[in-house]
């Protein structure tokens, strides 16, 4: 294993259980549409095998990863469910991919090409999604560029080499309702389709939907939604889950042990910089987690932990491999006491909290959680 964290010290500890629970209910949510949840980054940093498990047995008929090692990586530890990847590079080998049956993403003739080159290597048919840029600006072919896409593909489908299963996009906005790409990203992804008729391609799926729209957005679901953060339990953007109906439970805790307890004197400078000085006596603790670990650095001075489920505050600079929380006055905290920095509003702050004091979102706060810190997967 890699060199990490002793588990009693620090952890990130993964709720199986709420995890499930999530993929059943936006399973639920979505009613008739297919469920692909998206594990790519290690599950958003919790853990792929273990989590792309319990969504398969939870209702996910698809997985969803970035790229090929990813998805690879999943057909080793023994996946065998429908998968699609979606990020590869311009010289990546793609019969790898084919030869183990997995689907993948393509936004070019030249894709299309590459692809049926790597369906008669692996000697199996290529199953393609053919990715159309709809106002993301990202990857997918831009407008001027589908209809070369969908003739190469038919082309590819005729001879043989690959097989059409979806026509796909992604949302730029579906986190802000009634952002105006929305609409036309939804106009977009109609004429796509309607491109695609015409070159005589029938795309058994469409999709387009992310995790904001799978909840909010019931005209983006077509035949199969891709969610990932809701699965994780985080709401794409706060009050999304509650505009949904749904409840959503963060899976992730991140925690440790106090390593130290001390007590300081007015006047006293914390960590680094000396950014905050303590108003009066007081005691701090340490928490062996830093930046290194993925602690945001901007956590410092506007992050709260919970110790033994009393809100504490974080002072000072956040380090490479530790961080000061003031336990108070008095506080007769001890070391090895447990310590929350995210994890369910049971526990104490949120991944979203940390989200909002540190300037970023909950997917960057789960996924940077670094490889040092060991997944305990409950
Ligand atoms: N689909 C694609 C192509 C993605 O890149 C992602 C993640 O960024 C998702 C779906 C899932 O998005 P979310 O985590 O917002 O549900």
């Amino acid at each position: 294993a890699a060199p990490g964290l002793d588990p009693v010290t620090a952890s990130a500890e993964i709720d199986l259980a709420a995890l499930r629970a999530n993929v059943a209910t936006l399973a639920a949510h979505v009613g008739d549409a297919a469920l692909m949840v998206v594990v790519k980054a290690d599950a958003y940093g919790h853990g792929v095998v273990a989590c792309a498990r319990e969504a398969r047995v939870a209702g996910a008929s698809w997985l969803g990863v970035a790229t090929p090692t990813e998805a690879l990586a999943l057909r080793a530890a023994g996946d065998t469910g429908r998968l699609l990847c979606w990020l590869y590079g311009p010289n990546e080998d793609l019969s790898p991919l084919v030869a183990a049956d997995v689907d993948v993403s393509a936004a070019s003739a030249e894709d299309i090409s590459r692809l049926a080159a790597a369906a008669a290597v692996a000697e199996r048919v290529a199953r393609v999604h053919l990715k159309v840029d709809t106002g993301l600006t990202r990857n997918g072919a831009p407008e001027h560029g589908w209809s070369e896409l969908f003739t190469a593909a038919a082309e590819a489908e005729g001879a043989g080499a690959v097989e059409l299963v979806g026509l796909w996009s992604h949302l730029a906005a579906a986190d802000e309702p009634g952002h105006p790409a929305t609409a036309v990203q939804l106009a977009a992804f109609d004429r796509a389709y309607a491109g695609a008729r015409l070159a005589g391609l029938q795309p058994q799926l469409r999709h387009l939907a992310n995790s904001a729209a799978a909840l909010v957005l019931p005209e983006a679901r077509f035949d199969l939604v891709r969610v990932g953060i809701a699965a994780y339990g985080i709401e794409p953007a706060p009050g999304l889950a509650a505009l949904a109906g749904v409840t959503l439970t963060p899976v992730m805790r991140l925690r440790a042990q106090l390593a130290l307890v001390k007590r300081v004197d007015a006047g006293a400078g914390v960590s680094y910089g000396w950014t905050w000085t303590a108003p009066e006596d007081t005691v701090v603790g340490l928490v062996p987690l830093g930046y290194a670990d993925g602690v945001p650095r901007h956590a410092g001075n506007v992050a709260e932990v919970a110790v033994r489920g009393r809100r504490a505050p974080v002072r000072g600079r956040i380090c490479m491999d530790q961080l000061v929380v003031e336990l108070g006055p008095g506080a007769r905290d001890e070391p090895g006491d447990e310590v929350t920095l995210f994890g369910t509003e049971a526990d104490g702050p949120t991944a979203a909290d940390w989200a909002a004091v540190c300037g970023t979102i909950g997917y960057e706060i789960v996924t940077r959680v670094g490889a040092r810190v060991p997944r305990h997967h409950l």
